[in-house]
């Protein structure tokens, strides 16, 4: 089945890609072949534990009623809760909710956290939508997910579309049908309602660890490496403002309306002020207008996909002109583009490792509301570093012992952990 890789705007991405679902099935039947992974448990691995389907009305500001659709998947609890995402985007679809689930429990694993994987969606559009339409949507889905979401057993955060207030909105209805506050429930909360410090950046943060560890690796540092980076949201914006920190020159920024390119460099905050501002990055002062699409094949060091899935593909792939690909957005690279990557000795560092910054902090935020004991954000920022490295250490090792790619590696040291896991807990009854 062939599934339209998501376009926002005029602004086409050039990539069509096969099912995220199915292309997620056929690497882990891949990676499980040679490890010699039990049949039962690759059958597994394949298939989402648990899928719901939520059809809910919701009464517009002009007073008409319209039905949404939502999801909420569970992929793997064997490790721990499930814990994933809540996406707000008018291309939701029910696949792409599975795949992000199966990213979610691969990515827990390799960087050894105690959770399973879970992702949710609805398909809406909140740029168009009021505060108070988005309030009660939020509640609404909260509503119809409770049989599934708790803090033993499903733990949303945000995804694209999504943010802190929508967290604390879920958080709210949670609590009020449950007759007391349950902090656990969601992470990627405020702070005043028992989020942690260090998550609003903490996957950006993680992205910027792990082209420090990368770029370390290929003998080139980050001080004044060029970076483009698509996708300047929550995951984008912060991985750029935390790389120029670190001395990067960040070259290029895009949304979904276009890019900005300054090759002397652009200030990440100025871009957001200004995009705070206008609604968009283009216009920004000295600054040149690119597609997403030329963003992606521009002259640079470090490429930092950090928007929506399938924007490398075979297409441009051959174009890329970047050394080191930071894979801030889940699934931004196809198989087909991971093989002319490879083959062209570009590295690609990839989602399940270097987006996990967010996950691990979700998983400090957790910890810090079930045990009513929050940390300094020095402290959370420590532990992040220390899992980040663990975790890239160990994908380095199995990447150079069995000469495969980092994605490849990833996917073998968390396979390998969570078929352990399904091992030891055998099957019920
Ligand atoms: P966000 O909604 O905050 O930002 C997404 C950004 O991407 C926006 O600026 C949007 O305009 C832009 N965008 C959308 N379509 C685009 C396109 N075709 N080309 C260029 N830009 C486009 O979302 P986010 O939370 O930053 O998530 C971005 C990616 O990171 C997603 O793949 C998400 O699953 C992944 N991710 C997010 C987190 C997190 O903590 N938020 C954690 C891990 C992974």
């Amino acid at each position: 089945m062939l599934q339209r890789s998501r376009v926002e705007s005029a602004d086409a991405s050039l990539c069509e890609a096969a099912s995220p679902f199915e292309r997620v099935q056929e690497r882990i039947g891949a990676i499980c072949e040679p490890m010699n992974i039990d049949e039962g448990i690759q059958a597994r691995l394949r298939k989402c534990e648990r899928e719901l389907v939520v059809n809910f009305p919701i009464r517009m500001d002009d007073g008409k009623v319209k039905i949404f659709t939502g999801f909420r998947i569970q992929h793997n609890d064997t490790r721990g809760p499930a814990k994933g995402g809540i996406r707000y985007h008018p291309d939701v679809t029910l696949d792409e909710t599975r795949a992000l689930a199966v990213w979610m429990t691969l990515k827990a694993a390799v960087v050894n956290i105690p959770y399973g994987g879970a992702k949710g969606g609805v398909i809406c559009d909140p740029k168009i939508m009021s505060q108070g339409e988005l309030e009660r949507l939020t509640r609404r889905y909260a509503s119809e997910i409770s049989i599934l979401i708790g803090p033993e057993k499903d733990i949303p955060a945000p995804d694209v579309g999504t943010n802190p207030q929508i967290m604390a909105w879920i958080m709210d209805t949670y609590s009020m049908n449950k007759g007391y506050s349950v902090l656990g429930v969601v992470t990627g909360k405020p702070l005043e309602i028992g989020g942690s410090k260090g998550r609003f950046e903490a996957t950006g943060r993680g992205c910027m660890l792990s082209a420090g560890l990368a770029a370390n690796h290929l003998g080139m540092g980050l001080k004044e490496a060029t970076v483009a980076v698509q996708g300047f949201g929550n995951v984008g914006m912060a991985a750029a403002k935390l790389l120029a920190k670190e001395g990067c020159r960040i070259i290029a920024v895009s949304d979904s309306r276009g890019g900005i390119y300054n090759p002397k460099g652009l200030d990440p905050e100025s871009v957001l002020r200004h995009k705070t501002e206008t609604g968009l990055v283009v216009g920004f002062q000295d600054s040149e207008t690119v597609t997403n699409a030329e963003l992606l094949e521009l002259q640079c060091d470090i490429l930092v996909p950090a928007a929506l899935e399938d924007e490398i593909c075979k297409a441009n792939a051959p174009n890329i002109k970047a050394k080191l690909i930071i894979e801030g957005a889940n699934g931004p690279t196809t198989a087909e583009a991971d093989e002319i990557l490879g083959d062209r000795g570009i590295t690609v560092i990839p989602d399940v490792l270097a987006n996990a910054g967010g996950v691990i902090v979700s998983y400090f935020e957790w910890v810090q509301g079930i045990q009513s004991f929050f940390w300094d954000e020095a402290d959370v920022n420590e532990k992040l570093q220390y899992i980040m490295t663990k975790a890239f250490e160990e994908v380095m090792s199995i990447s150079q012992h069995e000469k495969v790619d980092m994605r490849t590696a990833a996917y073998m040291l968390a396979i390998g952990r969570i078929a352990k896991a399904i091992t030891l807990r055998g099957i019920y009854p």
